[in-house]
């Protein structure tokens, strides 16, 4: 790639050299790819404007390309061996300091501005905060979801200083360019406890966002939402249901099947069974958690069924019934 300094920057070829600065220092922010994340146009924009500004910052290299020009200097300009970016010198290293040198400014999007460039004393990273939605027999027996997350990690390359020790100083990371983070998309499968509840935040330490300057990263916290589930309500520990029972089997009692979370029970119910009453079945409710095998307690409300279509002998046996069992 070859690019003409002066278009690229906008400025004269008799702009002086506090002004160059000056108009590289306001576009370089503009476009600074810490400023506009995922847009590839902005970052090659960026690139660009930082070689130009390589050239023209650097007095040798401005009068070759003013005396070869555009061409020449790109295929035989310093050292003969042709022009190509160079990011290396301290004098970048003071543009960084320089571009980057306003108030930090610790936002959420992890940017900072003024990253001092100095060795230890690092940060921590903020926490981060994930929602995600459980149905209810998941969170009920817990499992391991799998996330997918855009993340921002501490730079391999610079191990998060943003620069590179280079012959007794130091240059700018190619990598991170100069951010000491780096951003891609991460799958990160995550343990859910069995019994975890609705509201609940699960904490997943160090998977926040990067420290600084070398700084722990701070913890990723799983916000848990809990589906409605169409058979059980849950009160803490315990879970609700309510049984269609016949009026037989209320009436004469007996052991009926239940649903449960892991599949059916037996309840007994008395004879005189009545409508809206509740019956407990001790260990069928949900896991208490805590690493402990303990589970909450399953109620059933009964919902009495009656016979929908009653025969005459039907209706003469109940009108029987009526005259030897009075509803007190
Ligand atoms: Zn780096």
């Amino acid at each position: 790639m070859s690019l003409d300094p002066y278009k690229t920057l906008g400025v004269d070829k008799k702009a002086k050299p506090e002004d160059i600065k000056k108009t590289y220092r306001k576009l370089a922010r503009k476009y600074h790819p810490d400023l506009n994340p995922g847009d590839k146009a902005a970052e090659a924009k960026f690139k660009e404007l930082s070689e130009a500004y390589d050239i023209l910052s650097d007095p040798t290299k401005k009068s070759e390309y003013d005396n070869l020009g555009q061409e020449a200097f790109y295929q035989r300009g310093f050292d003969g061996s042709g022009y190509k970016p160079n990011f290396d010198s301290s004098s970048w290293m003071d543009l960084f300091n320089d571009i980057l040198g306003g108030p930090r400014a610790n936002k959420r999007n992890t940017f900072t501005f003024g990253r001092d460039f100095s060795f230890g004393g690092g940060q921590k990273g903020q926490n981060r905060e994930h929602k995600l939605v459980l149905d209810f027999r998941t969170a009920l027996s817990g499992s391991e979801v799998t996330l997918d997350l855009d993340v921002t990690e501490v730079c391999q390359r610079c191990g998060g200083q943003g620069v590179l020790a280079s012959g007794g100083g130091a240059k700018a990371c190619p990598v991170c360019l100069g951010r000491g983070q780096v951003s891609s998309r991460q799958t990160l499968k995550a343990r859910i406890p069995a019994g975890v509840k609705d509201g609940q935040s699960i904490r997943l330490k160090g998977k926040g966002w990067p420290g600084e300057n070398g700084g722990e990263p701070g913890d990723l916290l799983l916000k848990i939402t809990v589906a409605p589930d169409e058979v059980f309500t849950r009160e803490g520990d315990n879970l609700r249901l309510e049984a269609s029972i016949s009026l037989y089997e209320c009436l004469l009692g007996g052991s009926v099947e239940i649903p449960t979370l892991n599949g059916r029970a037996n309840l007994k119910l008395p004879a005189g069974t009545q409508n809206g009453q509740t019956f407990r079945l001790k260990g069928h409710g949900a896991p208490t958690g805590g690493g402990q095998k303990k589970t909450g307690d399953l109620y059933v409300t009964v919902k009495v069924i009656l016979p929908a279509k009653l025969t005459p002998e039907a209706l003469d046996l109940v009108q029987k019934l009526s005259e030897v069992a009075p509803v007190s």
